[in-house]
């Protein structure tokens, strides 16, 4: 634009040679000029530190270089604006530290942010994507600053979507575990209702069988198996009528409880016939056991109706006693054992077989 391209001074500056003085001045007029302008080219158009100010202050000193004729004059021009040139350029390189340590600070709100992002779960795939869109419209704004702010913003804004998803996911967490921890108890009432005879609250059939199938495949110590019934049961009924059959049922079951062991299994097998599973226990022991329950049910005796003069009601039962043999299986177990029953009452009831006393 030739506004520094003239060199018209040729006034010496000091007490040194005319032809050394003037090469100088020449050399200045060429050099200043031209240094302005690479200043001018190297300021950054930053409206945040006046650029544009500065830049025509270097506009109007170089129309002064350009103008002046007197080079003592023109020292004093540059001497006029020599600290503001600094001051701009310490301005400019405070800015660009500043710049950088906001650019650290973004990269780390930035991971930090995708990082807490990264860890939740995919159904939030969708709002994170929707808050990506957002974050580059944000990256489209001018002000380092203004970015800075709306990612911090942004990102304030995930972190609490996140945490009060995870709030909510614990709170379902926490009432599906309730509805398993019922559902859970339910289904023991339900197994346990499953395999409980209704009347007398002793195993019933279909327990009996699921356990009696699982102790005959084992290959564990033997077990034996006692088939208990009420002797002329159907007198009782006739008697003393349904209901009082029903407590003598009841009866005979809380006596029998209490007099086996724990680990003793005890069910209903149908009607007023009862089998008792000794787990680990000989035909010996098992026979010792069936005497026991025959003479304890035999010598008690129930108060039915005292008030209308009915007698005491006394029972007896027949019992048949197996253990379990090498290849029985449940229905050849169980057969034994009812045939040393059926022995039992021929013999006359109230009194214990053994497996082996039949053929
Ligand atoms: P035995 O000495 O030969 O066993 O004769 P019993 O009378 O005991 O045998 P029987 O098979 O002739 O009769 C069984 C009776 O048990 C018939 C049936 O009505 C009665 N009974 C079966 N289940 C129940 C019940 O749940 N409650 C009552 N009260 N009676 C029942
Ligand atoms: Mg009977
Ligand atoms: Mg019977």
């Amino acid at each position: 634009m030739g506004l520094f391209s003239k060199n018209k001074s040729k006034t010496p500056l000091s007490g040194e040679s005319a032809h050394t003085r003037s090469e100088k001045e020449r050399l200045y007029l060429q050099v200043i000029p031209i240094l302005l302008q690479y200043m001018k080219s190297f300021t950054f158009d930053l409206k945040e530190i006046n650029a544009d100010a500065f830049k025509e202050q270097l506009t109007a000193l170089a129309a002064l270089f350009e103008n002046e004729e007197d080079i003592q004059r023109m020292g004093r021009h540059f001497e006029a604006n020599k600290s503001e040139i600094s001051e701009f350029i310490d301005k400019e390189k405070n800015y660009f530290v500043n710049k950088e340590f906001e650019l650290k600070d973004i990269i780390t709100i930035l991971s930090t942010g995708l990082s807490t992002v990264n860890s939740q779960n995919q159904r939030f795939n969708a709002l994170i994507h929707e808050e990506t869109l957002k974050l580059e419209d944000i990256t489209k704004l001018d002000d380092i600053r203004k970015i800075k702010e709306e990612l911090t913003l942004k990102i304030d804004t995930l972190k609490k979507s996140i945490q009060k998803k995870q709030s909510q996911d614990a709170e379902h967490l926490e009432i599906l575990s309730s509805k398993v921890e019922t559902l859970k108890v339910e289904l023991e009432e339900t197994k346990s209702a499953s395999m409980t005879d209704g009347l007398t609250g002793a195993f019933n059939r279909l327990a009996l069988d699921t356990k009696l199938i699982k102790l005959v495949k084992e290959n564990k110590r033997s077990f034996s198996l006692l088939m208990l019934d009420i002797d002329n049961f159907k007198l009782i009924n006739d008697s003393y009528g349904h209901q009082v059959g029903d407590r003598v049922l009841v009866a005979l079951v809380q006596k029998c409880q209490n007099l086996i062991r724990e680990g003793d299994y005890f069910a209903r097998y149908g009607g007023e016939e009862f089998m008792i599973v000794l787990p680990a226990t000989s035909l010996k022991n098992a026979l010792k056991k069936a005497e026991l329950l025959c003479s304890k049910i035999a010598e008690t005796e129930y108060a039915v109706d005292e008030k209308n003069g009915t007698k005491p009601l006394s029972f007896t039962v027949s019992i048949g006693a197996s253990s379990r043999q090498r290849g029985d299986t449940l229905e050849s177990l169980t057969a034994r054992t009812d045939r040393a029953l059926y022995e039992a009452k021929h013999r006359g009831k109230n009194q214990v077989v053994s497996e082996k006393e039949i053929d």
